[in-house]
């Protein structure tokens, strides 16, 4: 088990006879803890919301309401939800017993105390809940690194794109849908023109730059449904869900427009740029290589047609 500095630890007694504090508070003291005391239910909820005790010795027996019922209070709010309350009972009382579990108790001490079987208990309480909480907070952090590693598993680093994998996995998605519902979907492939001519010209700094505004004119144009991705070096996919062969004609064109004009100023140099479209519908015939493939050829039509243009299966 692990090595406790028990003075970290505070422990809050719940008890209105003075004596039998005094005797738990001489036996917690000796072994370090920061004891705090109330004397009766109400008090004791207070007093609790203000030191935010470890855990919580309460008697069963107090003056206003009873420890069961101070119990239930206490569990009811979140904070204390994890707090190990320790019931004090008297003995033979096995219907106290079998009530202070059933409100939330963890453990029970039987009148009269035990010096060693009160450290003892308190102990594994304080150990048990220490560790919860090593736990929890252990399970938060590899929550945390698991959704870190599954979003920058699927985005392009440089322009912040869902990349090649999540665009594989998105399009297997739509193709589900549409087996499911038949909502037609469609995609446009797309490739820079003569991009190597601006990495040569201008450097691959300039031609990182390019890339990154070109994802930004994506987004810009995309509907919030609508998946722009980083197919691979100067290649970009969009799913279009819901879309047919027009509409996505209709997108290309405008973002082909949008390049076309746009002045990509790199250090003050003005760099201009175009990019050739390809598009597809998924209809049930096709698998997802076969529905990519099309709009590859599609893309590579446009490029042999002397680039800076759309082909779709209806053009
Ligand atoms: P085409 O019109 O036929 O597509 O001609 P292209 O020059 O665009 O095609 P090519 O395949 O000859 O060249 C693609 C270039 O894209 C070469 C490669 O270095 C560059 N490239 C790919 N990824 C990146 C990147 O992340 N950054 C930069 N700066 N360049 C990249
Ligand atoms: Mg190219
Ligand atoms: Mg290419």
């Amino acid at each position: 088990m692990t090595d406790l500095n028990y003075s970290d630890y505070k422990i809050l007694i719940v008890d209105d006879i003075s004596e039998k504090v005094g005797v738990l508070r001489i036996i917690l003291d000796g072994e370090g803890y920061s004891i705090a005391v109330a004397q009766d239910g109400k008090s004791a909820i207070k007093l609790a919301e203000e030191i935010v005790p470890d855990l919580i010795i309460l008697d069963v027996n107090l003056p206003d309401m009873d420890g069961f019922e101070t119990c239930k209070i206490l569990k009811q709010k979140k904070k204390f939800k994890e707090t190990p309350i320790i019931f004090i009972t008297g003995g033979n009382q096995n219907d106290q017993v079998l009530k202070g579990f059933e409100v939330g108790g963890v453990d029970y001490i039987l009148k009269p105390f035990h010096y060693l079987e009160v450290c003892a208990r308190v102990k594994n309480h304080i150990q048990i809940s220490h560790l919860l909480k090593n736990q929890k907070i252990l399970i938060n952090d590899l929550k945390k690194a698991n959704k870190h590693l599954h979003s920058a598993s699927r985005t392009d680093p440089l322009t912040g794109l869902p990349n090649r994998r999540d665009l594989w996995e998105k399009m297997g998605d739509e193709i589900v849908r549409f087996h499911r519902s038949k909502s037609t979907f469609s995609i446009i492939m797309t490739d820079i023109d003569n991009f190597k001519l601006i990495n040569d010209h201008y450097g691959h700094n300039a031609g990182d730059y390019v890339l990154t505004e070109i994802a930004k004119i994506f987004n810009s144009n995309c509907r919030e449904q609508d998946k722009p991705g980083r197919w691979g070096g100067e290649e970009f996919l969009i799913i279009l869900p819901d879309t047919k062969v027009q509409g996505a004609v209709i997108l290309a064109e405008k973002i082909r427009n949008q390049i076309e004009a746009h002045d990509f100023i790199y250090n003050d140099i003005k760099i201009k740029s175009t990019m050739s479209f390809g598009i597809n519908s998924y209809n049930e015939v096709l698998t997802m290589g076969e529905c990519l493939k099309v709009a590859d050829e599609y893309m590579y039509q446009a490029k042999n047609l002397g680039r800076n243009r759309v082909v779709s299966v209806s053009s």
